[in-house]
């Protein structure tokens, strides 16, 4: 028997709105026995048919939808999908010379759970849900036939499986292991990426036009760099002529690649230029303050504080601790570039919550510019999930 499922009466429409998920509260009954991320027709209360979707027996999302056509979940299906990836970033890629973009864009590309980032000629997968991870070698055969020189590496270890029911696993898909540097180039600037061992697929691509951005700020400016990871920002401020740049981060193997990175550029570290400082920034932000260390810059791009609606108000504080004592350091004039990548909360609260850090800070604070992920994070306008990076450049007075 061919598995589907039935949905309740009026939970057709998010999805004749195309918005790929399927919540379990939302299914009348399912036919059949669809195994872990198996394919099933979704049809509404009235026998409709609506969709296809990977089957999820284990989450709250008890299905996503791969298509709304009625086509097979096979290796022209992914090859398709890839395939409108990739034109749809054609322009980016081209304009901007990327060697490191964001391929696939999980339910933003048609691919609910896939991510792909490729850093030059390796394909770095992070596989996330039960149907993205059944569809695993597949996709690996659909992928070698849009790039059939990559290597591909598998980055799915992330515990947020554990809901799809589905352990954690990383490892060579196709070709070669990485090596301990793979590397790519953004705005001309070098960056070398651990695929096997650096946070998420390597990376953080998503952030490339703040990074650019952020260069116009810096100029004769000591910047502090915040959350630092492989010096992202601190790489674009000592190329935009940044007088002194402190890049603080918890992770060492991190702040070793940042240095690293920033001598494959040939900027000048010394000392007097370019400082690597392990460090919580909770706790540094406070001894600067304390100290009476001031800034002309300071830069702001925590990880990701809520993965819940359930943290949203711990993450709340936890932003405006930050950005409160990131003003409280700024000299008079001084420049706020600051970030949010917590998809649950959205612009409005995000200002809000800086707004309040300004009054706590005691502070005239001024946004004077938005910024959001770069090009090759689409958001479909189905799933406005997808939209999650948001930041502003502030005025401090
Ligand atoms: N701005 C970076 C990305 C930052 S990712 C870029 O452009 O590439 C977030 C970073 O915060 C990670 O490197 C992580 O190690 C670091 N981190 C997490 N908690 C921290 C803390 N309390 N203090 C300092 N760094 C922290």
């Amino acid at each position: 028997m061919k598995p589907a499922i039935y949905l309740t009466r009026g939970r057709e429409k998010s999805l004749q709105r195309r918005h790929p998920w399927i919540f379990s509260r939302g299914i009348e009954r399912v036919k059949g026995e669809p195994q872990l991320g198996e394919t099933v027709d979704v049809f509404s209360h009235k026998g409709q048919w609506l969709a296809k979707a990977a089957y999820s027996p284990n989450s709250q999302i008890r299905a996503r939808v791969w298509s709304f056509e009625k086509v097979e979940i096979d290796q022209s299906f992914f090859e398709k999908r890839i395939n409108d990836a990739l034109v749809l970033r054609e322009d980016v890629i081209e304009r901007d010379g990327l060697t490191g973009f964001r391929l696939i864009a999980a339910e933003n590309d048609g691919l609910p759970g896939v991510t792909i980032d490729k850093f030059d000629n390796y394909l770095v997968c992070q596989l996330l849900s039960a149907g993205a991870d059944r569809h695993r070698d597949t996709l690996v055969k659909a992928l070698l036939v849009v790039f059939p020189d990559c290597n591909i590496y598998e980055r799915s270890d992330v515990a947020i499986r554990k809901k799809e029911g589905l352990e954690e696993v990383t490892g060579v898909l196709h070709g070669a292991m990485p090596p301990a540097n793979v590397w790519i180039e953004e705005n001309g600037i070098k960056i070398g990426v651990d695929i096997e061992n650096g946070h998420k697929t390597g990376f953080y691509l998503d952030q490339r036009d703040s990074r650019q951005q952020s260069m116009k700020y810096v100029k004769d400016k000591e910047v502090l760099n915040c959350f630092s990871y492989t010096g992202g920002f601190g790489l674009y401020a000592l190329k935009g002529g940044a007088s002194r740049v402190i890049n603080a981060d918890v992770s060492q193997p991190a702040l070793d690649k940042a240095k690293e990175n920033a001598i494959e550029n040939g900027f000048d570290i010394s000392k007097k230029r370019a400082v690597f400082l392990n460090a919580d920034v909770f706790k540094l932000l406070r001894e600067y303050r304390d100290q009476g260390t001031k800034f002309d810059v300071v830069i702001m791009d925590p990880p990701k504080f809520a993965d819940t609606k359930a943290q949203l108000n711990g993450a709340c504080r936890g932003y405006k601790d930050i950005n409160m004592l990131a003003m409280q350091i700024l000299k008079p004039g001084g420049t706020l570039l600051t970030y949010s990548c917590s998809g649950l909360m959205d612009q409005n609260l995000f200002q809000k919550i800086i707004a309040d850090a300004a009054v706590d800070a005691g502070r005239s604070v001024k946004f004077v510019e938005r910024f959001e992920q770069a090009a090759d994070h689409p958001t479909d306008t189905a799933y406005p999930e997808g939209f999650y990076l948001k930041g502003f450049a502030c005025k401090v007075l």
